[in-house]
């Protein structure tokens, strides 16, 4: 049985890698997708782990033999995901999930419409701002251009939430985190019946990802759009 592929975007601080590290240890059978990119290692970022870092050339040359499910340019950096890294998750029977931005989502939602889609929003943009700093600080200097741009970025990206199926809003980390692992659950019991049987917890799962559904999350997304001036 083909796998499935989950994709997540969100602007930049709104807590998706945080997110998505505390869901690995949560989650069995789920392979996190490594993205090519052609911008350096950030931090403690190491090469492979958490992106294959290469050059312009390179990336344009993998264009060109169209080694890719999906790119986009990011912040003057390409980003890209490998199609081969699908073929090797789906070989091993194992889920995938894509952190990408809101352009590589609609290019894999156009070739792949079965895919699950979340979208991470911050609460606010005073909020995004904090987490931006904050994690800047921690890397070593802030940047307030970088911040700048990346909060106008939000707004602009935000602006997409209603492509996609599931909305989250990354106020309290522990909700968000039961949150994706309540969705990841529910699509397995969807659409494969939960092969690894049901869980004590199915129906408190089922909620809780009914409760994420886009059409089902206005009042908590309504305010966050409000203050993001969408
Ligand atoms: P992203 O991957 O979306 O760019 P990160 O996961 O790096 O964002 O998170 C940005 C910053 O916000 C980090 O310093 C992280 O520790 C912090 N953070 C993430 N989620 C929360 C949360 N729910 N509450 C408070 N701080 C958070
Ligand atoms: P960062 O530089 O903060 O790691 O990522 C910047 C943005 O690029 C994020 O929105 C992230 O989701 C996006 N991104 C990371 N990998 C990919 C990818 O393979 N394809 C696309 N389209 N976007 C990506």
């Amino acid at each position: 049985m083909a796998g499935i592929l989950f994709i997540i975007s969100a602007p930049s601080g709104s807590g998706k890698s945080t997110i998505v590290n505390q869901l690995r240890s949560l989650v069995s059978g789920l392979d996190f997708s490594v993205s090519w990119t052609t911008r350096g290692p950030r931090g403690s970022e190491v090469d492979s782990r958490e992106y294959h870092f290469t050059t312009r050339e390179r990336f344009e040359e993998m264009i060109r033999n169209g080694e890719f499910l999906e790119y986009a340019e990011v912040f003057g950096n390409y980003y890209g995901t490998a199609r081969s890294t699908l073929q090797d998750a789906f070989s091993r029977g194992r889920d995938l999930l894509l952190d990408i931005d809101v352009q590589g989502a609609s290019q894999v939602r156009a070739k792949a419409p079965e895919a699950v889609s979340i979208f991470l929003m911050p609460p606010s943009p005073e909020i995004l701002a904090y987490r931006l700093r904050n994690r800047s600080r921690a890397e070593g200097s802030i940047q307030e251009e970088i911040i700048r741009r990346r909060l106008a970025k939000a707004r602009q990206e935000i602006e997409n939430y209603q492509e996609y199926g599931y909305i989250l809003v990354n106020d309290i980390l522990d909700r968000a985190v039961e949150e994706m692992a309540a969705i990841v659950a529910a699509e397995r019991i969807r659409r494969n019946g939960n092969p690894e049987g049901n869980p004590p917890d199915r129906e408190r799962l089922l909620g809780i990802a009914e409760a994420c559904r886009q059409a089902n999350s206005q009042n908590r997304i309504q305010p966050v759009l409000k203050a993001f001036g969408v």
